[in-house]
Parts: C-alpha cells; sequence; structure tokens
C-alpha cells in the first residue's frame, strides 16, 4: 500500500487515501439540505471536509455524510451522470453516514413509496412514517453512546422497520431504531446536525479513523 504523508485537500493530491493520515478527510453531500452544518460539526471535531457535488469529489475521502433533505430530489440529481454508482461503489468500501433523507438513500428497501436506492445498508426504511400529527418532533431518548440521552430532531422523518441480523441499534423511538451502525455504514433517522450534542458525529469520526486503519484503500467488499 502506497504511503501518502499529505494531507492536501485537493483532489488530485488526496488520490489515495491511508492509514498514515492522522486527519481524516470527510466528504458531505451538497446537493441538497443542511450540509453545512454537518462539514461546521466535522470541523469543530478535528476532521478536514469537503463538499461534494461531482463523482469525482469522492476520490480521496475517508468517509462521506449524506444528509438530510428529500430523497426524492437527491435521487433526480444522482440518477444523472453515474453519481449513483460512484457512490454505490464508495460506500460499499468507505465509511458513511446517511441521516435522514440519507439514511433512506442507503437503506436496501424502501417503502410508501417504494424508491431506488443505493441499497449498501441492510435495513427496511418506511418514508415519512409519523404521520402529519408527528412529523417533525424533538424527542430525548436512551442512547447506547456514552455521555446520557440523546436528542433527536426528526423532520419528516423515516422509520427504520427492518434490520438486519447484527445491526448495532444505538438510539430508538418508540421502539424502532432510530441510529444504527452496520460495520463502516452508520444511519439515522433524525438530523444530529441540528442538536448541539456532537456525540453522533464524534462517533462517526471514530468509524472513519478505524475504516481507514483497517480496510486498504481500494478494497471492495
Ligand atoms: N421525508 C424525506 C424523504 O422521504 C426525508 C426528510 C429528511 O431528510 N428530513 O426523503
Amino acid at each position: 500500500m502506497p504511503i501518502e504523508p499529505s494531507t492536501d485537500t485537493s483532489i488530485s493530491a488526496a488520490a489515495s487515501s491511508t492509514s498514515s493520515k492522522a486527519v481524516p478527510l470527510v466528504g458531505v453531500l451538497a446537493i441538497q439540505g443542511d450540509y453545512q452544518a454537518h462539514a461546521d460539526r466535522l470541523q469543530e471535531l478535528g476532521a478536514k471536509t469537503r463538499l461534494v457535488r461531482l463523482p469525482a469529489e469522492l476520490e480521496g475521502l475517508d468517509g462521506l455524510v449524506i444528509p438530510g433533505g428529500e430523497s426524492t430530489t437527491f435521487l433526480k440529481f444522482l440518477e444523472r451522470g453515474g453519481f449513483m454508482d460512484s457512490l454505490r461503489d464508495f460506500t460499499r468500501r468507505k465509511a458513511t453516514f446517511g441521516t435522514c433523507a440519507g439514511c433512506i438513500l442507503l437503506a436496501k428497501e424502501v417503502s410508501e413509496p417504494a424508491q431506488a436506492s443505493l441499497g449498501t445498508m441492510d435495513i427496511g426504511v418506511e418514508r415519512n412514517a409519523y404521520g402529519r400529527q408527528n412529523d417533525s418532533a424533538v424527542l430525548t431518548a436512551e442512547t447506547a453512546l456514552p455521555g446520557g440521552e440523546l436528542e433527536m430532531v426528526f423532520i419528516r422523518a423515516p422509520r427504520i422497520a427492518r434490520i438486519a441480523e447484527g445491526t448495532e441499534v444505538l438510539a430508538r423511538r418508540d421502539g424502532s431504531p432510530t441510529l444504527v451502525r452496520q460495520g463502516h455504514l452508520l444511519a439515522a433517522t433524525f438530523h444530529p446536525e441540528l442538536s448541539l450534542d456532537a456525540r453522533v458525529h464524534q462517533y462517526f469520526l471514530d468509524m472513519v479513523r478505524q475504516n481507514m486503519h483497517s480496510r486498504p484503500a481500494g478494497t471492495t467488499e
């Protein structure tokens, strides 16, 4: 594996991400939604960030956040220029965190209604699952993350209706998982970037670092 000591964030210099880099370079898909809030939070926690609007900008990233927004709008954009395939390939190999619409994009099965997705994460989600009365809510619940209860901001949130065996459930709402991990993939049905609590992003950055150290660049599943 080549050693790349540079932490330069330019695409050409970051052509290969390796375990020798101390500071992870995390992309935030910047098509729609509050991507800047994710980037700000990741920077506060010591990561370098890159806003991603083109497939080529995935090159050299150590991790990626797919923010909330409207998954149908994401799909319209991603279905052009092979972006969907590049993103699917990336999420198979590198640490990725999908929040809300991002969680829907990662899921293997999407219902209410059914729609295309990357399908990289072995979960099933129902879109807009909480009805009009409860479609947006701020709740506090127990979490497996250390440090006590977690605030969760839900905006027209999906519900994770099925998880594969071995999925780690880190938080729940009414019994349904709201924050789940499968290896190098993390998904939340809420918006952690809208809470002051930085634990979810910190947890993801720890995953990014683990993945940088355990999986050489270019390795596929
Ligand atoms: N309801 C949106 C969808 O189905 C997700 C909402 C969100 O990301 N906050 O794509």
